[in-house]
Formats: C-alpha cells, sequence, structure tokens
C-alpha cells in the first residue's frame, strides 16, 4: 500500500496544479505539461519503491528530454535562469517564473533538490559520466555559483536595457548559447575533478536558490544514528559528498542532497531511510 501512496500522493499534487494553472490561465497546455511531468515522475517513483533498477534513470530521461527539446528547442521556451529573469522582469507568471518557482524556489521546501536527482536536464547527462563516486575531497570553488548568478542577472537586465522586451528569439538563441556553455563546463570539469556532478557542486547558479531552500525540506533521508555502525559505504556512494550518516539538517552538505537514495540501497544496518 505504501508504494502506491507516495507515487500517488506526487501524481496528485502534479494534477492540481495542471488543472489549476490550466483554468486561471485558460491554457490547455498546463494540462498537459503537468499531467507530463506528474505521470512520469510517479510511474519512476512507483518503480523505484519497488526496487527495479533504472527507475530514477527513466524520470530523468522522461523529465529532462522533455523539457530540453519539447520546451526549449521546439516550444522555445526559455527555463534556463536568464528565462526566468526575463518573464519576472516583463512581470508575466508563465513558463520558467512557474518552472522556477514549482521546482526550484518554493518547491524544494517540500521535496528538497528532487529537481537536480530525477528532471535536471543537465544533471541526466552528468549522471551518465564516469565518475559516480566522486573522491570527496571538495575543492573552494563554490563561489563560482555567485559568479555565474550574478552574471545571468546583468545579462539579461543588459540587453532589456538595450532591446526592450522584444527579445523573444534572442532569448531563444541564449538558451541554446546557455545550454552548450553549462554542458560543456559540466563535462569538462567532471573529468578534471573525477566527479560527475562536479557542475552542481561548483558552478551551477540555480544552486543560489536551491540549496538556503532545500535546507528546510520536509522530504530528506533520515538516518537512525543508533543503529549506524559507521562503515562508511553510505558516506562512499553519494554523490553529493553529504555527511548522511548524521541525522541534522546541519549535516554537512545537506542541501546538496539530490534524493537519490543510493545511500540507502548501501546501508547494511537499513539504519537510512
Ligand atoms: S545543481 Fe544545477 S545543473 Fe546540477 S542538477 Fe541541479 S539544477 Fe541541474
Ligand atoms: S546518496 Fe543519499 S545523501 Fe547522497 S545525495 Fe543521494 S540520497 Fe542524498
Ligand atoms: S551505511 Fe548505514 S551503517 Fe554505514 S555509516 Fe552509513 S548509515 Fe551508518
Amino acid at each position: 500500500m505504501k508504494d502506491k501512496m507516495v507515487p500517488a500522493a506526487i501524481w496528485l499534487v502534479f494534477e492540481v496544479i495542471a488543472i489549476s494553472l490550466w483554468l486561471a490561465k485558460n491554457n490547455i497546455f498546463y494540462l498537459y505539461n503537468f499531467t507530463y511531468i506528474g505521470t512520469a515522475l510517479a510511474v519512476g517513483l512507483y518503480l523505484m519503491v519497488n526496487g527495479k533498477p533504472g527507475s530514477r534513470r527513466f524520470v530523468q530521461l522522461a523529465v529532462g528530454s522533455y523539457m530540453l527539446i519539447y520546451l526549449g528547442l521546439i516550444a522555445r521556451e526559455n527555463m534556463q535562469l536568464e528565462g526566468f529573469w526575463y518573464y519576472l522582469f516583463k512581470g508575466l507568471f508563465e513558463a520558467a517564473t512557474i518552472h522556477y518557482l514549482i521546482a526550484k524556489i518554493l518547491g524544494p521546501l517540500l521535496f528538497g533538490r528532487g529537481w537536480c536527482g530525477y528532471a535536471c536536464w543537465h544533471g541526466m547527462i552528468f549522471d551518465l559520466l564516469p565518475y559516480k563516486k566522486p573522491s570527496h575531497i571538495r575543492k573552494g570553488i563554490g563561489w563560482l555559483r555567485m559568479i555565474m548568478f550574478i552574471g545571468s542577472f546583468v545579462l539579461v537586465v543588459g540587453l532589456i536595457y538595450y532591446y526592450g522586451f522584444a527579445i523573444d528569439l534572442i532569448m531563444f538563441y541564449l538558451f541554446i548559447v546557455s545550454n552548450i556553455l553549462y554542458y560543456s563546463i559540466g563535462i569538462i570539469i567532471a573529468y578534471i575533478f573525477k566527479d560527475n556532478r562536479a557542475f552542481c557542486k561548483y558552478v551551477c547558479p540555480v544552486t543560489v536558490f536551491l540549496k538556503p531552500m532545500s535546507y528546510f525540506s520536509l522530504l530528506r533521508v533520515h538516518c537512525d544514528e543508533k543503529a549506524c555502525i559507521h562503515c562508511g559505504r553510505c558516506l562512499d556512494v553519494c554523490p553529493m559528498d553529504v555527511q548522511v550518516n548524521c541525522e541534522s539538517r546541519k549535516r554537512k552538505y545537506a542541501t546538496e542532497c539530490i534524493l537519490c537514495y543510493e545511500c540507502t540501497k548501501v546501508c547494511p544496518v537499513k539504519a537510512l531511510r
């Protein structure tokens, strides 16, 4: 029963969002968009709680490629951070502003960085690289994310200042260019640092939103510290270096957890859940 409850709850939440936005904005796109994403997530989670291998990969591919190829390249919606600034300054509550609000600003209060583990089209590719288990030695270059964040803001403000708001075509090309940049930097530093998720740890500007919000996440991996035998297996497999064998929200790199649940699979005493 429990294995069906969580996927069903997730599906329902997305259906409520789908129907509410459809009716509020009188646009049926929202109905099929959020129904598709909610269904992909629910199916993936159902497979996951039933121990089916590759279930997270299924969700990543289903949602990530839909957002990149359909929404980004075919429908020409810039869902990158630049698209968020653009729609925000334009005063529009649609496309990137809705996406950011649900996946990256308010949503993380409920499901932490689930976006990073299950839906991001960059993480979807980085997870295919060969360094799933990083060295766990952090580099002191996390400030890069702030440079990227401020750079993105200044770029969009500058474009609006020079061209006004008639820059939809520029925003489309910007979507393509910034994705090429993200993938290139992400793959290069993954190989340099031997860490698939190096881009997520040091460079991704979206984490400026994701990290503080996910600190308060309702959904998180819990650790029964009394049961833990300190074997270190969970720490070894964690792609984000989270000190998951500590129950506190203040555990090291707590706000980096992408809810992949690799740690729970290897714990010999089932101390993680
Ligand atoms: S940290 Fe950034 S690039 Fe990495 S998965 Fe999250 S949103 Fe995507
Ligand atoms: S291995 Fe565990 S602690 Fe690490 S990111 Fe995945 S769910 Fe979070
Ligand atoms: S794998 Fe389990 S027992 Fe080992 S350190 Fe992690 S929580 Fe403790």
